[in-house]
């Protein structure tokens, strides 16, 4: 029997858990799941899982090559453009593969009222222009750059209990981990009197719940776009192409 091709799997992602599932027993490869370690009870995945960062693209570097990695899978969260910028680096330090499965960006649709801005600390400047009590759903790790706006009020939402005092002068903590639906997503801000929403352009269906809510609330949604990531080769933006992808490069060992 041959050794079947270890893979590593950056995740963090919705996409990530799918495509742990998807692989799951998988006859030829061995997929491990990489977490950064940002929550304390991550959505579990089938397989071997590993946590925390590796130190760098020089740490990364030297795990493909102590583990003997075939290929990496990037599919880490649009928005974490630091990890992509490093599979990149990696990969074409040690001549890896490396396909990067990224969910497609949501768009505008009829009715949206969407700011558009390059930052979150752009947002956090606009952000008043629009409303005095905002929705905040930009994650835990990007609070601070709010902490400046001293006349607004903010209803953050968090995956888990924050352990400090969040840099907001005024707001609530509401807990939630996606997928949310319209229907709660809006009695959510009117029950806040919700003005506006702010939000990073994540894509995909578990959190977009709260753009239609905005929608059929008429309020505007002053909307991050994604930071920008290096090019890579081969990039794919659902877990059956990724799966595709793998299955081409990786095939399915004849039954012995
Ligand atoms: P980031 O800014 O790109 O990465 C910061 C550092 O965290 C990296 O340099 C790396 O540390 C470590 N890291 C990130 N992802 C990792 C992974 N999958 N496995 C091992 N180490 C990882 O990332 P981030 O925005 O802080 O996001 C962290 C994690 O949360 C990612 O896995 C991402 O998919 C997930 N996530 C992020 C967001 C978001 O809005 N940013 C939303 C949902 C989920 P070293 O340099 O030490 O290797």
């Amino acid at each position: 029997m041959t050794t079947p091709a270890r893979l590593l799997l950056l995740g963090g992602t919705t996409e990530s858990a799918a495509l742990a599932r998807a692989l799951a027993g998988r006859a030829g490869i061995e997929l491990t799941s990489s977490l950064a370690g940002r929550t304390s009870q991550p959505a579990a995945v089938p397989g071997p899982v590993r946590v925390g960062g590796f130190g760098g693209a020089a740490g990364l570097i030297a795990h493909l090559r102590g583990e003997g990695i075939a290929g990496i899978i990037d599919a880490a969260h649009p928005f974490a453009a630091q990890i992509s910028a490093h599979a990149v680096a990696a990969a074409r330090a040690t001549d890896l593969p490396l396909l990067r499965l990224e969910r497609a960006p949501w768009r505008r649709q009829p009715g949206d009222r969407w700011v558009d801005v390059a930052s979150i600390a752009e947002a956090a400047t606009v952000a008043p222009h629009y409303g005095r009590r905002a929705f905040l759903t930009v994650g835990s790790g990007e609070l601070a750059s709010f902490g400046g706006q001293a006349t607004m009020r903010y209803l953050v939402r968090l995956i888990e209990r924050p352990t400090a005092p969040l840099p907001l002068a005024d707001c609530k903590i509401v807990l939630g981990r996606g997928p949310f639906t319209a229907a709660d997503e809006e009695r959510l801000m009117r029950k806040h009197a919700i003005e506006l929403v702010i939000t990073k352009n994540s894509g995909g269906d578990a959190t977009y719940a709260k753009i239609a809510a905005a929608r059929t609330l008429g309020l505007p949604v002053v909307m991050v776009r994604r930071p920008p990531k290096p090019a890579v080769d081969h990039r794919v933006e659902t877990v059956a192409a990724a799966v595709a992808w793998i299955n081409e490069r990786w095939p399915v060992p004849a039954p012995a």
